[in-house]
Formats: C-alpha cells, sequence, structure tokens
C-alpha cells in the first residue's frame, strides 16, 4: 500500500504521544518525534528510498531501531509498537493532548479516574462538573478545558499544502490509470496553492464505460467510502483527508474546472459578470439562453467575458478581474525561474547533510548557488555558530568552491536579532560573508511597537541582507509576531534590503497578502527552502506557490537572477 512521509509521521507521533502517556522513558519519546519531524520536512519520499534498498540510517534521526520501524511501515503500512501501545492504550485519548491545557499527565488521569477517551466524553465531563474533583484540577481548569474543546470541536480539519500534495499527487497517478480516463485534475484550494487544505476536490473527464470509480474505491488508501455513484463519489481516505471525485463530460471540464477551483467569492464576482451581459454561469458552462457558448476550457469560459485566463492561485477577488480587464495580471513567478537558494543549514549546526552533500543535491536541483546560513550562537540548542566555528565554515566553503564544479556555494549566516535589535554575531565576523540573514527567534511576545522597533533596527545594521521567515508564524501552531509589516517593508525598501519568504512547509512566511505588499512597495523577495536536509531542497515549490498567490512574477525575486547579478545585488545592500 502506498505509504506516505505523512503517514508515518503520523504513525511516529502517535507512538511518541502514547508513551508520553504512559511516562517512558523521555529520550525514547523524544526520538520518534525527531523522527516524525524530520519526515514531516523532508521533500523526498521514504518509500522511493526503501523501494531502492537506500541506507535509510542516512536520514534524519534516524538509527538502526527506527531505520526498521520505517521498513516495516513502508512493506505493511503498520508498525507493530504502535499496535502493542493500542492494547494498552485507547487510540483516540492521543486526541485529548490536542486540547489545551491537557498534558500528558492530566490526559492519563482522566481516563485513569473517568474512563475519558475522546473530546465528546471529555466536554460531557466537563459540563457535568465531574472534572474539577480530580486530582490537580480545579473549577478553572475545568472551565478551561470546557471552552477549548467545543472550539475543538467546532473547527474542521485542515491539512498542509505539503502534506495535501502528497496524498493528492499518488491519487492523481492512481485515477490516472483507470480505465477511459482523459484527465484528472485537483481542484480546490489545492490547486489555488492555499497553505492548508480541507478536502481534495478532484475532476476528471472519462469515457462512459470508464472504471474510474472502480478504481477509487479499491484504491488502498480509502478508508470508508460515503457515496458512490456514476458521476461522483466521496470518500474518506485513512489519514482522514476526505476527498470528492466527480467525472464531468469534455465539454464542461473548464467550466467545472473553473467552479470547483473557486474561490467562492472570485466564483461570485464570475457569475455577477456574466449577469451584466446577460449570460449564465455554472459548472456546466456560459450559457446564453438555451445555448452553450463555452465550457469546455478555463480558457474559454474567461474568454466570454473578454478576459484572458487568471493563474488560480490569483482568484481570490483581490482585483485579479480588474487587472485581467486592463491587460494587468502578472506574468506570475514559476519553479524554473529560480536559480538557486539563500538560506540552507548542515550538519556544524542543526542541519544534518555536509556542504559538500548540500552542494551536490542543489546541483541536482538546476540551482546555480545555494547559499549556507547556519544559526548563530545565541541558539545553542542548534549549536549556533559562534566567530570561531563561522570562520572555519567561510575556509571549508572556499576550498569546496575551489573543487566543486556548476554550483557555488555562497556565505552567509542566519543570524539571531536580539531583543534590542542588535545582531548575535560581531561586525569582524559578518564582514566576510556573502549576505546576512537576520531572524527572529525568541521573545515572541514583545508588543507590536517593540517588535517592530527590534526588526526595524536590525535592519539598520551595516551587514544586513535579507529578513527571515518575517513573520514567525508555524502553520496551525504558532500564531505570527506582532509586527507593522507595512513599516518594515517600507523601511526595507529605504534600506535597500530584502525580505524573505521561507518555504519551509510549515512557514510559508512571509504570507501571500504581504507579497503584494512587497512587490508595491518595490521590495525584493527571495524563496527560500531553509533546508535542514538535503530532501528539504525540493520544498522551493511550495514557497513559489505562496509567491504566485501574492501576486510576485520572476522579476520580483532576488533569487532568480543569475549569480553575477546576484552578487551585485548582495553587495549594493551593504553600499
Ligand atoms: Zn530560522
Ligand atoms: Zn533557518
Amino acid at each position: 500500500m502506498p505509504t506516505h512521509n505523512a503517514d508515518i509521521a503520523a504513525i511516529f507521533t502517535e507512538i511518541a504521544d502514547l508513551l508520553e502517556i504512559e511516562q517512558a522513558n523521555p529520550f525514547r519519546i523524544r526520538a520518534y518525534r525527531n523522527a516524525a519531524r524530520n519526515l514531516g520536512e523532508m521533500g523526498r519520499e521514504v518509500r522511493a528510498l526503501v523501494e531502492r534498498g537506500e541506507d535509510l540510517t542516512q536520514l534524519p534521526g534516524i538509527g538502526a531501531d527506527l531505520a526498521a520501524k520505517l521498513g516495516e511501515i513502508v512493506a505493511t503500512g503498520k508498525c507493530r509498537t504502535l499496535e502493542k501501545l493500542h492494547t494498552e492504550l485507547p487510540p483516540t485519548i492521543t486526541d485529548l493532548l490536542h486540547v489545551p491545557g491537557l498534558g500528558p499527565k492530566r490526559v492519563r488521569t482522566l481516563w485513569h479516574d473517568l474512563d475519558i477517551q475522546t473530546a465528546e466524553q471529555l466536554a460531557r465531563a466537563a459540563q457535568d462538573g465531574r472534572i474539577r474533583g480530580l486530582p490537580g484540577f480545579g473549577a478553572k481548569t475545568e472551565a478551561n478545558i470546557l471552552q477549548a474543546v467545543a472550539a475543538q470541536l467546532a473547527t474542521a480539519r485542515r491539512i498542509k499544502l505539503a502534506t495535501a500534495a502528497q496524498y493528492a499527487e499518488s491519487l492523481v497517478a492512481w485515477l490516472g490509470g483507470a480505465r477511459g480516463v482523459e484527465r484528472v485534475e485537483v481542484a480546490g484550494s489545492y490547486r489555488r496553492c492555499r497553505e492548508t487544505v480541507g478536502d481534495l476536490d478532484i475532476l476528471a473527464v472519462a469515457a462512459a464505460d470508464s472504471d474510474v470509480m472502480a478504481r477509487l474505491k479499491a484504491y488502498d488508501e480509502v478508508g470508508k467510502v460515503l457515496a458512490l455513484g456514476p458521476t461522483r463519489a466521496s470518500v474518506v481516505l485513512k489519514s482522514g483527508l476526505q476527498v470528492d471525485l466527480r467525472v464531468v463530460a469534455a465539454a464542461a471540464y473548464g467550466a467545472a474546472l473553473c467552479y470547483f477551483t473557486g474561490s467562492k467569492a472570485h466564483n461570485i464576482a464570475l457569475r455577477r459578470m456574466a449577469q451584466e451581459r446577460g449570460l449564465k454561469l455554472n459548472e456546466y458552462g456560459v450559457f446564453r439562453g438555451k445555448e452553450r457558448i463555452a465550457g469546455d476550457s478555463e480558457a474559454a469560459v474567461y474568454r466570454s467575458f473578454d478576459l484572458p485566463w487568471i493563474p488560480p492561485e490569483l482568484r481570490e477577488d483581490r482585483g485579479e478581474i480588474a487587472a485581467a480587464r486592463a491587460g494587468r495580471l502578472p506574468k506570475l513567478v514559476e519553479p524554473s525561474d529560480l536559480r538557486g537558494d539563500l538560506h540552507a543549514h548542515t550538519k556544524a549546526t542543526d542541519g544534518h547533510h555536509t556542504l559538500e552533500e548540500m552542494a551536490r543535491a542543489a546541483k541536482a536541483l538546476g540551482h546555480a548557488y545555494l547559499a549556507i546560513t547556519e544559526h548563530s550562537r545565541r541558539l545553542a540548542m542548534a549549536h549556533g555558530l559562534d566567530p570561531r566555528r563561522l570562520a572555519e565554515q567561510c575556509d571549508a566553503i572556499d576550498r569546496l568552491n575551489a573543487s566543486l564544479d556548476g554550483i557555488v556555494l555562497l556565505k552567509g549566516i542566519e543570524v539571531d536579532i536580539l531583543d534590542d535589535g542588535s545582531l548575535d554575531l560581531p561586525d569582524s565576523s559578518l564582514a566576510r560573508l556573502d549576505l546576512v540573514i537576520g531572524a527572529v527567534h525568541s521573545r515572541f511576545d514583545l508588543s507590536r511597537a517593540k517588535q517592530t522597533e527590534r526588526i526595524l533596527r536590525a535592519m539598520d545594521h551595516p551587514y544586513f541582507t535579507l529578513l527571515a521567515h518575517p513573520t514567525g508564524r508555524l502553520i496551525e501552531t504558532r500564531a505570527p509576531y506582532d509586527v507593522d509589516m507595512l513599516r518594515i517593508i517600507r523601511h526595507a525598501k529605504q534600506r535597500g534590503c530584502y525580505l524573505e519568504l521561507n518555504a519551509h512547509p510549515e512557514r510559508l512566511d512571509l504570507l501571500d497578502t504581504h507579497c503584494l505588499m512587497a512587490k508595491e512597495e518595490g521590495v525584493l523577495v527571495a524563496i527560500n527552502s531553509d533546508a535542514h536536509s538535503r530532501d528539504d531542497l525540493a520544498n522551493l515549490r511550495f514557497g513559489v506557490g505562496q509567491a504566485r498567490r501574492g501576486w510576485l512574477a520572476a522579476a520580483d525575486v532576488l533569487n532568480t537572477r543569475p549569480l553575477p547579478e546576484l552578487r551585485r545585488l548582495l553587495a549594493q545592500v551593504r553600499g
């Protein structure tokens, strides 16, 4: 059965959660958590590595024991360690860990003393006032739990785009193999490259005798079939992700694709336009009276409103229709426009591969340059570099560049912006570098005014080149810190430095709206992988998706420049 990195990561996370509730050895728990995180970030499928017989202990955070488990999960879809834990603890109990305020110890007590195993049971027990009497709880905690669990039950689950891509790509390939299928495509927010996806909307064109529906039903990853008809089906994958498949006629494909891609706001704007012209637009086509005047392609649908085709990433009703009308749609940046990557880590800090391994992997992706930007000393947890180790790395890069062919490593640093806005390394260290990326990794709680001032002051440093992950958010885990982004962008313009769009699947930061702001203010954005291993370098494509949502063209992106021009742009920041 096809097992994706996200599936394996979910198994490891569940094992860690259950071990934590069992109060197992913390080192063992951490090993599972680290492995899960690394797998979630990896740009390559472990399944493929196993099939090729590669040595899995070369992967970040994977020792012999976990490597054997990876092999087992890829081969069987299961993990005996997890099954054993399930005989000791109810499988739903890990849901409780996701209720804010509940750690493993409290979850254990709730289960042990009140036999609470699900969020629903938890909500009921809190309502009935049965929790306040437990050791370590109380009326206030009970009220907080009730509020948190109610909020959790109310919000639908969304998954990160990079995770959705793993499920979507193999499912599309599987459906494409059905008899009589002419095309298969994922529509919805996935096609618009939203940072999270609620479900997958898949469209297909297929011959009348196609077995595409049977093939969907037979897909290994399908956990539950909700509905299955001749032209539409809904299933829930074992991962919990819902998939809706619709088979449409070729003559209506473009209209259906447009309709199911959305967004809702964009579609409403299109329908209003249709009405104004005495036309009708729906998922089957554009109609004048009973006559279908367009429908087979999206381009034809837009053409019937005298508009050029609008890329899906722009369809948010943020001015794209007016821009299309005026002939001012940007030619959006493409993955192939990127000539290199300006943010990566190695083994010297918290990365997992050597300089040379990273360089070769970047070259294999077609990059002409890769900047090595380790953490600085303040991030002790990540073994951040002090001046001596940074100098050693610079020497190593110089030596390596002399022998490398077709790829150049740039010397950089991801230097911590300290609380007062100064940088974590002395000028004497920074002077030798090709670029200095400044990053906030601490004190996320500062007030808007103080956080903004801190960053502006850092940007004023003569060696500051680029602001890393400008809002610090982690998708669905950590809210962005409170900053005045427009002021930061305007300051970058004045100062002549750049902003990063961090393509890490959990970050995608700058946000799309900030990209548009940067473009309007004339500040170049670097789309960087922030790779901690070779495989992460491929994550750039998710950053490109976000950049496209932010209207960026190749010219708006710093690392679309060939090396000589890039060097000039980096040097010019220092005046
Ligand atoms: Zn960082
Ligand atoms: Zn980094």
